[in-house]
């Protein structure tokens, strides 16, 4: 009897922990990253994309729904990434906690200062980055204000955890801060070279690190390569010395390897996300291989 009481008081023990739990749901796998940084064992997390898939068209499940109808809090960038596919999930789950404004809903961007802002908003021409750029957390130093503006988040919510999500922050921040030399330092001999980019997702890492990934295969953010643009890219290559091309997981690399053979330049797999190449389980790793990644093609 004694010992069916210990069973059934541990399982309900179980029960309420596992109740106790901040159901958390993010968007993409850079903020999932982020969340379990924060909120390691005390929360229970959902990443909605998969770190090989384009942030901007990703296959919606239906799993995303009861995720989202379940969730306590929401991550998602606030910038338009999400654009093609967030909202009519949402829609769908109907979760009043997560609505824009509630503290259920965390948006990365707040307080961050989007690059490229357009000055006409210019989606009809099917440009996907008609807010600014949307990819801003792989400069790590923009990574840590979203880590500690997710940290506030899950205290507020979640107050009896409050102090473990605080020193989980700390414990990123001075991870981040005890790297950022090294990155530098790595990255200063290529101090203003240009890079070419498949897709425009590296202003922020390139901002941080002194360089330009400013020439881009794709025309406009979303529209695929055509050749008379290809042909303008190679010609700009040359003329600046480019010596390398960065791919992404689902981009089409015999465009990129076609136009690196044609310039001399090599072609460098990127992810902006910890898990969408091999080695960058978390953030801190995707950081050091990208940077480990570059440095080794412009030598
Ligand atoms: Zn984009």
């Amino acid at each position: 009897m004694k010992r069916i009481l210990l069973i059934l008081s541990l399982t309900l023990l179980t029960v309420f922990a596992a109740q106790a739990k901040l159901n958390v749901v993010a968007t993409l796998p850079d903020f999932g990253s982020l969340a379990h940084e924060v909120g390691g064992d005390k929360i229970d997390l959902v990443v909605l994309a998969k770190p090989t898939e384009d942030p901007h068209f990703v296959d919606a499940r239906p799993s995303f729904v009861v995720s989202l109808r379940n969730a306590d809090v929401l991550i998602d960038g606030g910038a338009e990434l999400e654009l093609g596919w967030l909202p009519p999930l949402l829609q769908n789950a109907r979760n009043p906690k997560i609505e824009i404004g509630k503290p259920g809903r965390i948006q990365a961007s707040q307080g961050i200062r989007l690059m490229n802002v357009p000055t006409n908003v210019t989606r009809a021409a099917g440009d996907v980055h008609a807010l600014g750029n949307p990819h801003f957390c792989v400069d790590p130093i923009i990574a840590k204000a979203i880590a500690q503006h997710i940290a506030q988040s899950f205290a507020a919510l979640d107050a009896p955890n409050a102090a473990f999500y605080e020193s989980n922050y700390k414990k990123f921040e001075e991870a981040i801060n005890a790297k950022l030399q090294e990155w530098g330092a790595a990255m200063s001999p290529f101090k203003d070279q240009h890079v070419v980019a498949y897709h425009d997702s590296w202003p922020y890492f390139a901002h941080r690190f002194g360089i330009n990934i400013d020439i881009f295969l794709e025309p406009k953010p979303g529209i695929p390569p055509s050749p008379s643009h290809l042909t303008e890219v190679i010609a700009q290559m040359k003329a600046q010395h480019v010596k390398a091309v960065i791919v992404e997981p689902y981009h089409d690399r015999r465009i990129a390897e076609k136009v690196a053979s044609a310039t001399g330049a090599k072609v460098v797999e990127f992810s902006q996300f910890p898990g969408g190449i091999p080695g960058t389980e978390t953030y801190v790793k995707l950081i050091d291989t990208l940077v480990s990644r570059l440095a080794a093609a412009l030598k």
